[in-house]
């Protein structure tokens, strides 16, 4: 978990910690199922883009059994801490392997959900930004019309800008129900919201490819400005219960009945179970190797050959 300043303010980082969560993001996820019982009936799961991984412990603590006998692929670029219940792929998802490597996973036996938090490195240039998030949603999308069983349930981080209403309409192609959420625990300041799309059904004659794009790539030119039947307009809905905490308030570190505020240590206590990305960069930049070609050996995906049925 991060520790900028404005994050050691935040009430949810503080909650996350006292909790055992990795991230504060865990909470976004729990109040989307409180507002959609997103894990009513779920057995398996998969968690695109889980690094950290506070979404995959909320799985894997959540769906299946009370006893949570659920299965949970987590799938990140980064190294994630392991976590039990959860088989993790390290990979990029929108490479065509990484998809192959999921999806043999599921074969013959198919995903009750698929949620996205993925988000890419910030380059503050907003048109490219918000570019790259859909191109990552739709990398899920791509997945998830692969892995999921009819009336299934998608949940994916969106950016709200120009060119949602394409993202919806395309949205709209596979599930019955598409709604844009914003849970309490998301910064309001935060363009960031999630679409639940439920009730996965693809439409008649739908060819599953993986190397076709589900969306025209020629979008940049306007397309935003769709109307007639692909212009949609999907309700708003902000979750999270009103009397819990905003995430955009300060909040007093001393608890209101009086007693002492305790401090709680990371979850994850140095050393970390998994190395920074820039760790290997930096190891060759002081042997003068940074330059050098990196050989396939290097990337290889850690995959696991079957879950458990
Ligand atoms: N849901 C996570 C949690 O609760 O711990 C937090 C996810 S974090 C906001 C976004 C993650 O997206 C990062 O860990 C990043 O590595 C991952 N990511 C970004 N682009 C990706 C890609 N192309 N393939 C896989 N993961 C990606």
């Amino acid at each position: 978990m991060g520790r900028t300043s404005k994050d050691k303010r935040d009430v949810y980082y503080r909650l996350a910690k006292e909790n055992g969560w990795r991230a504060r993001s865990a909470f976004k996820l729990l109040q989307l199922n409180e507002e959609f019982r997103l894990f009513q009936g779920v057995t398996r799961a998969v968690d695109l883009c889980a690094a950290p991984g506070s979404w995959s412990q909320v799985l894997s603590q959540k769906i299946g059994s009370p006893q949570g006998s659920g299965h949970v692929v987590a799938v990140d670029l980064q190294a994630m801490a392991p976590l039990p219940g959860v088989l993790q792929i390290q990979g990029d998802i929108t490479q065509l392997s990484t998809a192959e490597d999921i999806i043999r996973l599921f074969e013959g036996c198919p995903a009750d959900l698929v949620v996205c938090d993925g988000a890419p490195d910030v380059t503050g240039l907003h048109e490219l930004d918000e570019y790259m998030q859909a191109q990552l949603l739709l990398a899920a999308l791509n997945i998830a019309t692969h892995v999921l069983k009819p009336g299934g349930c998608f949940v994916a981080k969106i950016f709200r800008g120009r060119d949602m209403t394409l993202i919806y309409s395309q949205l709209h192609v596979f599930f019955s129900s598409v709604l844009c959420a914003k849970p309490r625990s998301s910064r309001k300041a935060s363009s960031e919201a999630f679409a639940v799309c439920q009730g996965y059904a693809p439409p008649e004659g739908f060819l599953l490819d993986l190397t076709k794009p589900l969306l025209d790539r020629s979008y940049n030119r306007g397309l935003h400005q769709l109307d007639g039947p692909a212009h949609s307009i999907v309700p708003f809905v902000t979750c999270g219960d009103l009397s819990s905490y905003d995430s955009d308030l300060g909040y007093p570190l001393d608890p209101e009945d009086g007693s002492e505020h305790k401090y709680t240590p990371p979850v994850q206590p140095p050393p970390l179970p998994i190395s920074p990305l820039c760790q290997r960069a930096c190891t060759l930049k002081k042997k003068g190797q940074l330059a050098k070609e990196i050989y396939p050996q290097d990337c290889a995906i850690n995959t696991v050959d079957t879950l458990p049925q």
